[in-house]
């Protein structure tokens, strides 16, 4: 498939771009490859000065790497620049921290010296979706780049401008040619560059499917990854929690990026004494949604990234319904919208045996359950293919720690819905994948942990 940029919000196809050839991808991990011997040698304070810029530039020129967002996946321009900003805040935040998380570790010996030195591996291969187009970049190129590793990035074919953007604004903020890469490559090539030997890790954020696929490939060539998949968060409200702020975090946690976030509040489990006015709430604030153009601030409803993803999703509806749940709310398309816009959706009485109860739903489409008390609550949480995030909203912090222990997933938010911060360690386990990005934990997956000894 060719990598084309198509307005969400009206059809129009914007930009298409033509993918390399085999020469010119061979050119690209030649000249990756060479940067790297020389990248390597570079200290942490010139790689910082490369990062520290390209933050810059983003924060000069906020409203035009925002607007490709915008135009080519749809969300919401103030949410788009929150999105660039962040990815700001992340190559800043490695730009300082990056050499005081890989300083040499001095071990204690019976004999002579030894140490542990973090040194970089090579040229690093990323796979990166459509969802947060600069901020997954971030999330992977910073905390490399930093360690002295190069990267070659495939991204998701729908977002190429994005993608040339940020290309384009690291060779702007003075990285050498091949520390940076942009690869318009297709999935055949996708499993050469795997195979590659210059190739010495491989990162992916995105579906179950694609991770399988590149993990697979990967573990072929004894080349370390991780991957970032999707998840079915759990948003649990307990009988002691603030109810206006559940609901608040209910609907910026479901509806932020139109619903199309990995950590988006997907399964809502609420205590019965609970349940109804939550309800209420919660959908009484849904139905103050309204589509519009997203590039207009006054819009609070974006259409979804595609025309196929909203087909997708109200397939996924229909199927849900088939499978005995009801609607409490919306359920399919806009009608009279000319853009991909899904109506907030609510669907109840989802049993173990309906497909819905499995999957994941990326849009404004949340699953609601009411349960008797927190063990139950946790059950359900837990009884799911994912293991991402989640939130439990209880006044008694220390209950709330409590839940968290047992909820398997990566992370859990205590009274507030899942968010991302440069320093907050990111990453699921069971089918959302494995391995960290950000934190100090985003750098030391791609590090050759090396022993250093003196007799
Ligand atoms: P996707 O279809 O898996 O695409 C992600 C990337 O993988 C794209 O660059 C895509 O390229 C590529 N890809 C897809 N199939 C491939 C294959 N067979 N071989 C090689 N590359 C392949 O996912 P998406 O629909 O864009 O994103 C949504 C999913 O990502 C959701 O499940 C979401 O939860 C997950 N996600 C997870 C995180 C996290 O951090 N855990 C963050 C964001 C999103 P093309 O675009 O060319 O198909």
């Amino acid at each position: 498939m060719a990598y084309q940029s198509t307005n969400p919000y009206n059809g129009k196809v914007l930009q298409t771009f033509e993918q390399i050839s085999d020469a010119q991808l061979e050119e690209k991990l030649q000249t990756a490859s060479s940067c790297f011997d020389a990248w390597r040698g570079t200290s942490f304070a010139e790689r910082s000065a490369v990062l520290a810029r390209a933050a810059a530039i983003l924060r000069e020129r906020p409203q035009e790497f925002a607007e490709l967002i915008t135009l080519e996946m749809g969300k919401l321009i103030q949410q788009s620049l929150g999105e660039v900003a962040l990815s700001a805040a992340i190559l800043d935040y490695y730009a300082e921290h990056a050499e005081q998380f890989l300083a040499p570790e001095k071990l204690t010996t019976p004999r002579g010296e030894a140490m542990v030195e973090s040194s970089p591996i090579g040229v690093l291969f990323g796979v990166e979706p459509w969802n947060y187009p600069y901020y997954q970049i971030a999330r992977f190129a910073a905390p490399n780049l930093m360690a002295g590793n190069v990267v070659v990035v495939k991204h998701a074919s729908s977002v190429p401008q994005c993608a040339q953007a940020w290309e384009k604004l690291m060779s702007e903020a003075g990285a050498p040619a091949g520390a940076y890469t942009n690869l318009f490559i297709s999935k055949e090539q996708v499993a050469k560059v795997i195979d590659d030997p210059r190739i010495r890790a491989v990162a992916l954020t995105g579906s179950e499917a694609a991770g399988a696929i590149v993990a697979a490939r990967s573990g072929q060539n004894l080349k370390k990854t991780t991957m970032e998949l999707g998840g079915s968060d759990a948003f649990i409200v307990l009988e002691d929690a603030d109810l206006d702020k559940a609901v608040k975090h209910a609907i910026s946690g479901r509806m932020g990026n139109s619903g199309q976030a990995c950590t988006a509040s997907k399964r809502f489990i609420v205590v019965e004494s609970m349940a109804d006015s939550f309800l209420e709430k919660f959908q009484a604030a849904l139905e103050g949604f309204k589509p519009g153009d997203p590039m207009d601030k006054q819009t609070t409803l974006a259409p979804l990234s595609s025309a196929e993803a909203l087909d997708n999703l109200v397939e996924q509806v229909e199927g849900a319904v088939t499978g005995g749940a009801k609607v409490l709310m919306g359920g399919g398309r806009i009608d009279g919208q000319a853009g991909a816009f899904m109506q907030p959706t609510v669907l109840t009485d989802i049993d173990k045996g309906n497909p819905a109860y499995h999957q994941e739903f990326f849009g404004p489409v949340a699953l609601f359950f009411r349960v008797l008390d927190e063990n139950a609550a946790v059950a359900l949480a837990n009884d799911s293919p994912f293991g991402l995030g989640g939130s439990v909203f209880t006044q008694d912090i220390e209950r709330g720690k409590r839940l968290a222990r047992r909820i398997d997933t990566g992370m859990v938010f205590i009274n507030s819905a899942a968010s991302s911060s440069p320093e907050l360690p990111f990453g699921g386990v069971k089918n959302s994948g494995y391995g960290r990005e950000l934190s100090g934990a985003g750098i030391q997956e791609f590090v050759n942990k090396k022993l250093i000894k003196v007799s």
